[in-house]
């Protein structure tokens, strides 16, 4: 734990560091391993980790939420990425007994039956795993875009949450988010021209289908070209649901959470 308050004064003071990587370094600098990029490998995730390494940090800490239901191709990224820029991604696994009882309460495939048991399955498989590593941090770097919803239009891209640790003591956090205004056609570019490792489904493209958001196996289809981003997942409720509630409640707001 450092001495570094975590209020207003440093969000000005930050905000003045306009290059995404500078800000990243800058951050690693002052937090050390109490900063950590989140990645779930995706080609916001892939460039932050690239733009960090070049702003000259050599180990930043990255982690990934393993709900061991990723695709085999996204531990493959994961471990071209470690070869790349000789890093450990850790894994936040899932709490076993957790998903014992769950499984015994409601079935291996819960998340079918209704918007509530899919809510209940990510917060075992990845809220819990997310806020067990958020409990060693200061500072949760993140690859959100506002172009992937309205719900995200609304992130910062520096802010500060308010984090309930294991112990129930609630303390700030900051929460960073450096490519918040970048487009996605930005970021693939940054991507391609850096010659950056990304997720093999994320470059397949079979009769105008491709795959936009990356999770778990079962919850996770391509997209047409006439669909929105985020429809292939959890597909069966998109006769219900629109982008913007298509979340597994990682990114909650404090007021949601409350709520
Ligand atoms: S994406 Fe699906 S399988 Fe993965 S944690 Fe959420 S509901 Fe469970």
């Amino acid at each position: 734990m450092n001495n570094i308050k975590i209020d207003q004064k440093l969000i000005e003071k930050l905000e003045e560091i306009s290059d995404p990587g500078e800000l990243m370094a800058e951050l690693f600098r002052m937090f050390g391993e109490r900063a950590a990029i989140g990645t779930s490998g995706q080609w916001t995730g892939v460039a932050l980790i690239d733009m960090v390494v070049r702003a000259g940090i050599s180990a930043p800490r990255v982690y990934t939420v393993d709900t061991l239901r990723l695709f085999p191709e996204t531990y493959d990224l994961f471990r071209e990425l470690e070869k790349k820029y000789n890093i450990k991604i850790e894994k936040a696994a899932p709490d076993f007994d957790a998903i014992s009882r769950m499984v015994r309460d409601h079935g291996e495939s819960l998340f079918f039956d209704s918007k509530a048991k899919q809510e209940y399955c990510c917060k075992i498989r990845k809220v819990d795993p997310n806020n067990k590593v958020l409990d060693t941090l200061d500072v949760w770097i993140t690859g959100l875009r506002a172009d992937q919803s309205n719900a995200r239009s609304q992130t910062k891209r520096i802010d500060i949450i308010q984090h309930k640790q294991q112990d129930g003591q609630v303390r700030p956090l900051l929460k960073v988010t450096p490519l918040i205004a970048w487009i996605e056609e930005k970021v693939k570019e940054y991507v391609s021209a850096n010659d950056i490792p990304i997720h093999k489904l994320l470059e397949m493209e079979r009769d105008g289908w491709h795959y936009a958001s990356l999770g778990c196996i079962i919850c996770t289809t391509p997209i047409g070209s006439h669909e929105t981003r985020r429809a292939g997942r959890w597909r069966w409720f998109n006769h219900q649901l629109n982008d913007d509630h298509k979340e597994c409640g990682l990114h909650l707001t404090d007021k949601e959470k409350s709520s």
